[in-house]
């Protein structure tokens, strides 16, 4: 068995040192890029979703390299995301691959002895012990809220950093080092010695940088890719920014939900724009926004895929929160056609607007 999975921002990392730790076999296709999304569109139908086209991407470039199973996480519905494994088996099918779809939903949707059977059926090919499979998952959830901490530190203080661009530098080789690793023992320390050199960044607290929040569909505003490296901008701009919806937030999300106790604080938040559970995570955006507000960012962005159709009902409501708070809000919507000008312009536009509101004058991109 050569398991493969789509990307997801920093998955990756935790999915490789799951499967090291397993001593399973796997195949990381190349990091989301426009083959990837030239290959996905060509096969999937022209309506979907940017998120479908580019995983459909990852696995053909994986197949290619060998792997014959499929790894995906599930979610039972309401929006397309429930659909797409039955889509993409049956793409793939036509396609004439032969591949397993493992596919993990939730357990209130499946069921925990489905949900049992499949993890069975994913860590079958393992010869380590219950123990060892045990340590190598926690070692895996481990790394995910790590790297998610160090991220979310780099992106908030690279608006403080003394020496431009250190929180970007350290990020980026932080990825690149635990990446390189097939040790999930030096993957952890890395990590582990990476989080203190964030966490020491110098910083002039003098500074009165923007803050923004970035909300959205949880696959654009994750993955640099679909989102056209937005954090990574924001950084260069000395802007700090602030996105709650990481992979680790999700797996918290996924477990307390068997509980009805997920995300407490998102679902308050939206309760008086977006009282009812509408698929994706619409409800969650809103209460964000509500959040942002709360905690005196200057704004927020948010960001989804064309025709997703839980964003376009919060898209329709973050107007009100802007109207009701006097709050800034802008919307970004990308697809495999989405030009990096225009969407530049637009982030630029809109950092200006903050900037006036603070009472600066900094024009970005001059
Ligand atoms: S949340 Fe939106 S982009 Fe994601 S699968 Fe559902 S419809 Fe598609």
């Amino acid at each position: 068995m050569k398991v493969t999975f789509p990307h997801m921002g920093n998955i990756c990392i935790a999915a490789k040192i799951f499967f090291d730790g397993l001593g399973i076999e796997y195949i990381i296709p190349p990091i989301n890029n426009k083959t990837a999304l030239e290959l996905g569109t060509a096969c999937s139908p022209e309506e979907i979703c940017l998120p479908f086209k580019i995983m459909m991407g990852n696995y053909l470039q994986s197949i290619e390299a060998g792997a014959d199973t499929i790894l995906l996480v599930g979610s039972c519905g309401p929006c397309r995301f429930g659909e797409y494994c039955e889509l993409q088996m049956n793409i793939l099918k036509k396609m004439g691959y032969d591949v397993k779809f493992i596919v993990m939903d939730c357990p209130n949707g499946i069921g925990n002895k489905e949900l049992m059977r499949r993890i069975n059926s994913l860590v079958s090919g393992s010869t380590k012990n219950k123990g060892e499979k045990t340590i190598a998952a926690l070692r895996a959830l481990k790394a995910t809220n790590l790297i998610d901490k160090i991220e979310e530190k780099a992106h908030y203080l690279a608006g403080y950093e003394v020496n431009k661009g250190e929180c970007k530098k350290i990020l980026n080789t932080c990825k690149r080092d635990v990446f390189e690793t097939n040790d999930p023992v030096r993957a952890i320390r890395l990590l582990k010695e990476y989080k203190k050199k964030i966490d020491s960044v110098k910083i002039d607290k003098s500074k009165n940088p923007l803050k923004v929040a970035v909300i959205g569909e949880i696959y654009t505003v994750i993955d640099p890719f679909s989102n056209l490296n937005i954090e990574e901008k924001l950084m260069d701009y000395g802007v700090c920014s602030k996105r709650k919806l990481t992979p680790s937030w999700w797996v918290k999300d996924a477990a307390m939900k068997v509980l009805n106790a997920n995300s407490v604080d998102l679902r308050l938040a939206s309760k008086e724009y977006l009282p009812y559970y509408i698929g994706g995570h619409a409800r969650e955006c809103i209460g964000e926004a509500v959040m942002a507000h709360r905690s005196k960012l200057d704004g927020a962005i948010q960001i989804f895929p064309m025709g997703c159709m839980p964003e376009i009902i919060s898209k329709a409501i973050l107007p009100s929160i802007s109207k009701d708070k006097d709050f800034p809000i802008m919307s970004l919507v990308v697809d495999e056609m989405t030009g990096e000008g225009g969407y530049i312009t637009r982030i630029e536009a809109f950092l200006d607007l903050l900037e006036r509101r603070k009472g600066k004058n900094v024009l970005y991109g001059c």
